[in-house]
């Protein structure tokens, strides 16, 4: 697989709140992450990779209290940095994002990539899926661009129900 071959997933549908085969979610994940490493000559610790499992379970947000408690069960030892640690890894280096509105963490679900996440965020059941943002040519883009401002980071948070909480009827 090369990266010019599957530039066509650039424009997906966030999977985070559909139907789908989820035991490939993982394990895609997981050697998507590896490959990235190898070819980035990082070092995907037994830790590291563990931390992205976990993450990549549930499409949710995961703070680091509940990350610790999992690598406890796991038997990865109970120190907070070592979870603070990983997440950092994984986030520094585009396996991971940071959900501030809910200072939490999800697995991104295009590490390959460079681009600028954006979230959409089911107050009910915490559901997270995650989008492609263009902050350059939006509104926000032009606005930046007539002011003479330099964007260099942006943070897109929707809030809402996601569809299956509207189906429940949870509304
Ligand atoms: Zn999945
Ligand atoms: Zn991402
Ligand atoms: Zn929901």
């Amino acid at each position: 697989m090369t990266s010019e071959s599957d530039k066509s997933d650039v424009v997906d549908s966030p999977i985070g709140f559909s139907q789908h085969d989820h035991g490939a979610c993982v394990s895609d994940g997981l050697a998507a992450a590896a490959a990235h490493c190898k070819e980035g000559g990082l070092r995907f610790t037994p830790v590291r990779r563990k931390v992205l499992e976990i993450l990549l379970q549930e499409h949710r947000a995961l703070g680091a209290y509940a990350i610790l408690d999992r690598l406890r069960e796991d038997g990865f030892g109970s120190q907070p940095p070592v979870a603070y640690r990983a997440l950092d890894f994984l986030v520094a280096n585009g396996l991971a994002h940071k959900i501030e509105r809910l200072n939490a963490f999800i697995a991104c679900v295009h590490p390959q990539k460079s681009h600028t996440p954006a979230f959409m965020i089911c107050r009910l059941c915490d559901a997270v899926a995650e989008t492609l943002s263009s902050p350059a040519r939006g509104a926000l883009g032009d606005a930046a661009r007539a002011t003479g401002f330099r964007i260099e980071r942006t943070v897109v948070e929707a809030e809402g129900v996601c569809p299956l909480c509207v189906d429940k009827g949870d509304t």
